[in-house]
C-alpha cells in the first residue's frame, strides 16, 4: 500500500541499501538524509505504527523506535503547564522545576 507521503520521501532518490546498516554500523548517511526529509513525522508515525523491525525510519533505528514508543505509552496524558513543566539540568542532570 502507498501512503501519500512516500511521493516525497528523501529516501526514494538515494541507494536503499544505506536505510539497512549491518550489525554494528550507525548508518550515518540515512540519519543524515531523514533529517533533512519532508515527510520525516508521517515517516516515523507509520513506523511506529507498524512496529517496523528494521532499517532506518524517521531518522530512527529499530532500537531507537522501540524505545521511543516505550517512553510514549508510558508518558503521562496530562498536558504539559508552566506549572508541571520541569527542564534536566546539564551540570547535575537532574529535573529541576520551571519556575
Ligand atoms: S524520514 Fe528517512 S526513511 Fe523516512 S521517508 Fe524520509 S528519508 Fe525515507
Amino acid at each position: 500500500m502507498t501512503r501519500d507521503w512516500e511521493a516525497a520521501a528523501l529516501c526514494a532518490q538515494a541507494d536503499p541499501e544505506a536505510w539497512f546498516p549491518a550489525k554494528g554500523e550507525h548508518a550515518v548517511t540515512a540519519r543524515g538524509i531523514c533529517r533533512r526529509c519532508p515527510v520525516r513525522e508521517p515517516c516515523l508515525q507509520d513506523a511506529l505504527a507498524d512496529d517496523e523491525p528494521s532499517g532506518i525510519r524517521g531518522g530512527l533505528g529499530p532500537r531507537e523506535r522501540r524505545r521511543l514508543k516505550t517512553r510514549r505509552s508510558a508518558a503521562p496524558a496530562t498536558p504539559c503547564t508552566p506549572a508541571t513543566a520541569t527542564r534536566r539540568s546539564p551540570i547535575t542532570n537532574t529535573r529541576e522545576a520551571v519556575t
